[in-house]
């Protein structure tokens, strides 16, 4: 029997960035991978600055940010003529850009060796899959089998279900996904190719390459080209992918937008968008996160980075439960906020899905008439404008606080903007921050094992003076980098108030 305070089910990018968060705050975590190693071929290739924020936390950003490109651009165009060309906010200051691209390989690969840096190597069981679960109220058991057959039986204090999006965990506990999913069917192929083209989001709607069709063309490290095309209805999936069928559409593609250096393809699959959701990710000891606790259409790029928002929420509340900082009350707060992040992002992701792949025929004479406008009027371009991935505000959260509470906490540069390159963000992660205004009337807070207190002077930190000033003297921020509380006067009483309602029992007396 192996014993552990964690089991995290599925070693895909979000079970290994939630076991690496854990395994910094000291939490013995154990994973099962059912597969050998990492994912194979096109998986999420777009990684949103917050996700890499995260990813930061866990101590595996640098990886990222040496093989990732960077991108903040997107153009689209209707048959042979560009009709947007979009920009993401992209403030120099900021610690990165808007979004980078990526294999999912090698996302699993660094979440994996930050993980390893941390933990013992054997705290992956790779080959190794789920079987079986059952909890009690002190735990979960759960029987897992090697690839050669061999069965074990971990005893875990907790279980977060990260087994994507066919979870056996789900069924283990007869959870069954709820919503819909759309019939449109898009081919995935990545090929390798040179191009001299800077990273872009690319997309061609009823282009002279493939008329009828939509097209997306994202670039990715290693000379690899991520290409998604739209099938017409009434095509055979199961025809439409083979490489005879797959191919001379490339080509012609390619052909259209002058790309000719020699090309191979290296993964072909077929994916249509779901908007599936659980209604709870909590049930009793076992949490659901990533896939395994929704599906979000691609179009829009919320699939994996919506998990990494799960892993960020969840990992800071399992760590001081299992540590006894908190109370379990902490940890149904993951479910109500994640959940509404999760209808949030079904919301965005339904729209750009019925733009993408038009369910019926009204929306494709919709999609007609908007796309036919915007070769004549630059307003109507930014009907045509795709969501990308963005944090959620956690309206409604039982650890909103105060009024301005529930936010992404803005990044800002902690220092002069002109010299320093520490940013703000990179302080969340393990423990709360209270941004203490000096300039503003405030009291001396005592120092608490939980809460990083920084002191900041306008003629210091002029970007965080301005970001966060309006919001009062003193912000308390999470430690996944969301707003919880501010007050206009800082006081000792307030944090104190404002940690024990959230389910913190750690006080300034336990300091060490
Ligand atoms: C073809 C395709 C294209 C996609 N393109 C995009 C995209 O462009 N952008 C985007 O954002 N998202 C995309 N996605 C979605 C994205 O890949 C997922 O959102 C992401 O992989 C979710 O990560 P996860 O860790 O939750 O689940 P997964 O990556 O599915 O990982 C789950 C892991 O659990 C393991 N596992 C399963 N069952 C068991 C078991 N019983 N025991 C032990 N281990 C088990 C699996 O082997 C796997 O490693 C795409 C998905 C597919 C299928």
């Amino acid at each position: 029997m192996i014993n552990a305070q964690i089991l995290v089910v599925g070693g895909g990018p979000v079970g290994m960035t939630l076991a690496a968060l854990l395994a910094k705050r000291g939490i013995d975590v154990r994973v099962v991978e059912a597969d050998a190693g990492y994912c194979e071929g096109s998986r999420a290739t777009c990684v949103s600055r917050r996700s890499l924020e995260i990813m930061g936390w866990a101590d595996a950003v640098q990886a990222m940010m040496d093989k990732s490109l960077p991108w903040s651009d997107g153009r689209s165009f209707y048959r042979d003529q560009q009709v947007l060309h979009f920009q993401m906010p992209a403030d120099p200051t900021q610690r990165f850009a808007p979004m980078v691209n990526i294999q999912q390989y090698y996302v699993e690969e660094y979440a994996h060796k930050a993980l390893i840096s941390k933990a013992s190597e054997s705290s992956v069981l790779w080959n190794t899959r789920l079987q079986s679960l059952a909890q009690s109220d002190s735990g979960a058991i759960a029987t897992v089998v090697a690839a050669d057959g061999r069965e074990q039986t971990i005893h875990a204090d907790w279980v977060v279900a990260c087994d994507g999006g066919k979870s056996t965990v789900r069924e283990q506990l007869g959870l069954r996904l709820e919503g819909m999913q759309y019939d449109g069917r898009y081919v995935i192929v990545d090929i390798k190719q040179k191009t001299k083209r800077p990273t872009e989001r690319l997309a061609w709607f009823d282009p002279p390459s493939n008329p009828g069709s939509t097209i997306l063309m994202h670039r990715q490290p290693d000379d690899v080209w991520r290409i998604d095309y739209q099938l017409q209805d009434g095509e055979d999936p199961d025809e439409a992918i083979k490489p005879e069928n797959v191919l001379p559409r490339v080509q012609s593609h390619l052909s259209m937008i002058g790309e000719n250096e020699p090309w191979e393809v290296i993964w072909i699959a077929i994916y249509n968008a779901k908007c599936l959701t659980l209604p709870s990710y909590r049930t009793g000891r076992v949490f659901f996160a990533g896939d395994a606790a929704h599906l979000v259409p691609i179009f829009g790029v919320r699939g994996l980075n919506s998990g990494f928002d799960d892993a960020g929420n969840l990992a800071w509340k399992l760590a001081l439960v299992v540590q006894g900082k908190a109370e379990d009350k902490l940890l149904d707060s993951y479910s109500t906020e994640r959940v509404h992040a999760t209808h949030e992002n079904l919301r965005y992701g339904a729209k750009s899905t019925e733009f993408m792949s038009p369910p019926h025929h009204g929306f494709s004479l919709m999609r007609q008439a908007a796309l036919r406008l915007s070769t004549v009027d630059k307003d109507v371009s930014s009907l045509i404008n795709p969501r990308q991935s963005l944090p959620i505000e956690y309206v409604g959260s039982p650890l909103n606080l105060t009024e301005a509470a529930g936010m992404p906490a803005p990044e800002a540069i902690l220092g002069k903007a002109s010299t320093s390159t520490t940013h703000l963000s990179q302080c969340f992660g393990d423990a709360f921050t209270l941004l203490q205004l000096a300039d503003l009337d405030a009291d001396a807070i005592k120092p608490h094992p939980l809460v990083r207190v920084l002191v900041i002077k306008k003629s210091d930190a002029l970007q965080v003076y301005e970001r966060y000033a309006d919001k009062g003297a003193c912000v308390l921020i999470r430690p996944d980098g969301y707003i919880c509380a501010s007050w206009k006067i800082a006081r000792q009483v307030n944090l104190d108030m404002a940690l024990r309602s959230m389910g913190i029992t750690m006080g300034a007396q336990d300091a060490s």
